[in-house]
């Protein structure tokens, strides 16, 4: 069966998240919000937007994502102000320039993205210590 457009970008979006969120973890999994520098271990973080997820030409660019914590991706919006200010001003100018761009991705490239990230992240959590305590 062939997997609805829909379907594939939710998969690709959950394996985008982790991929971000253990690009930078330690040997236990911990990893620190962009915009607070709280600590924390990558499953309870999140994959924090610059730009919002519904602009596709930056929903999975390494510069328009980074780590937050809920507090700062949820419950603050994604504390922007902060995000921008760390990004610093042409960074953001870009990306927001950026996301105005049409881009359609296509079926085999949603796959190829999955497999690609899925790959990078199965790699990155072997390298996790042996513990479970987080
Ligand atoms: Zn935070």
């Amino acid at each position: 069966m062939v997997k609805p457009i829909s379907k594939l970008k939710k998969e690709l979006d959950k394996w985008y998240s982790l991929y971000i969120r253990t690009k930078d973890m330690d040997s236990k999994g911990w990893t620190e919000c962009y915009t607070c520098n709280k600590r924390d271990h990558y499953k309870r973080l999140q994959n924090g937007h610059f730009i919002s997820r519904k602009h596709l030409s930056t929903r999975f660019l390494d510069d328009n994502c980074k780590v937050q914590c809920s507090g700062c991706n949820v419950f603050k919006y994604g504390n922007i102000y902060l995000y921008s200010k760390r990004l610093g001003p042409e960074l953001s100018e870009q990306l927001y320039l950026k996301s105005k761009e049409t881009l359609k991705i296509m079926r085999h490239e949603y796959q190829d993205k999955i497999d690609y990230y899925k790959s990078i992240v199965n790699k990155k959590i072997k390298t996790l210590d042996n513990s479970l305590d987080f």
